[in-house]
């Protein structure tokens, strides 16, 4: 069915602000939602250059947008536009989801949320008494840590390049939630029994990603230890250069296909108050499955 033959007078807005935009998978995600739901929505990228973030945001406001997402380079920026944070986004310090009720800006982070759904869905298993090992101590790295923090991961060690950012990730789990954490910077000749002592290892860098695919955060050759779970944050390509030496050596691999598609699905369900279903959440893992032909 053409978009012609549902936009009405009565259709509501959604949309993605940030720069770019360009392969946002995004507005093909949430109309897919508002198609499968049969929910009068049309969501569409809201491209804003640097300089025009306030005039957007008050010109959303001024057309009653009903729900947004937001990605970079805004996901900081907006929190001084929201009314009410969720408590998680205020951990994290960013917000990519935001609900408009009559005027009122809400304010939240569903990456953790997507990350822990991802995580249990996809390996069976809770995050709860774990050891987790985290590269990296960027936005991503932040929504994960308050994630598995929340749900009572045991231990989160972050390797970082700069290691000053991943203290700022320590301080605030010390400062905010029971987990243990500790910081240690890529250069440290303690990180390899770091790695090796981690039930659950996690790449948020960009090591590895499209079109620098033969970069990994840890380098090879390197023995896991059995039993240990890989999750790679970045999603294209859908097997890194990471997940196919831990497939190599038989453990479990998750790649970050799972927490894009949550994340989003927590989003629409927060704007629309619905429960997505698993059968339409299978259907998005299908649509997305090869983002090669998408993105
Ligand atoms: P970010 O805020 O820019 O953080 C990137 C982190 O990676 C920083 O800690 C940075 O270290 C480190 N890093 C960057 N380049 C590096 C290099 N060449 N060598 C070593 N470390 C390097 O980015 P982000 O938003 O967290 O995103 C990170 C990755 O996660 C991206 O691949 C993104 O696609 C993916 N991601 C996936 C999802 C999902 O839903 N699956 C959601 C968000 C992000 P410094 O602190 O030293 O700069």
């Amino acid at each position: 069915m053409k978009i012609t033959d549902t936009v009405t007078g009565k259709t509501k807005l959604l949309g993605v602000i940030g720069d770019p935009l360009e392969h946002s998978i995004s507005p093909k995600l949430h109309n897919t939602l508002n198609r499968c739901l049969g929910i009068d929505a049309v969501y569409v990228p809201f491209h804003t250059k640097k300089g025009q973030f306030e005039h957007a945001i008050n010109g959303l406001l001024a057309i009653n947008v009903y729900g947004f997402n937001v990605t970079i380079p805004y996901k900081n920026d907006v929190i001084n536009y929201i009314h009410t944070i969720s408590k998680k986004a205020a951990l994290i310090g960013a917000v990519n989801t935001v609900k408009n009720v009559n005027g009122r800006l809400y304010g939240y982070n569903t990456d953790a949320d997507g990350f822990i759904k991802s995580f249990m869905e996809e390996t069976g298993m809770e995050p709860g008494g774990k050891k987790v090992v985290i590269f990296g101590a960027g936005g991503a790295a932040r929504a994960i840590a308050v994630g598995l923090a929340l749900r009572d991961a045991s231990k989160i060690s972050i390797i970082n390049r700069t290691v000053t950012n991943g203290y700022n990730i320590v301080r605030m789990l010390s400062n905010n939630t029971d987990v243990i954490s500790e910081c240690f910077s890529t250069d440290d000749p303690e990180c390899c029994q770091v790695i090796k002592r981690g039930d659950i290892i996690i790449n948020t860098t960009p090591l590895g990603m499209y079109p620098k695919i033969d970069s990994s955060p840890i380098s090879f050759p390197f023995e896991f230890s059995s039993n240990q779970i890989l999750y790679d944050a970045i999603y294209n390509p859908s097997s890194t250069k990471f997940i196919q030496e831990g497939k190599k050596q038989g453990l479990k691999t998750v790649n970050g296909l799972g927490m894009l598609i949550y994340q989003g699905v927590r989003a629409y369900e927060i704007w629309m108050g619905v429960k997505v279903e698993s059968k339409i959440i299978e259907k998005l893992f299908n649509i997305f499955q090869n983002l090669d032909n998408i993105i």
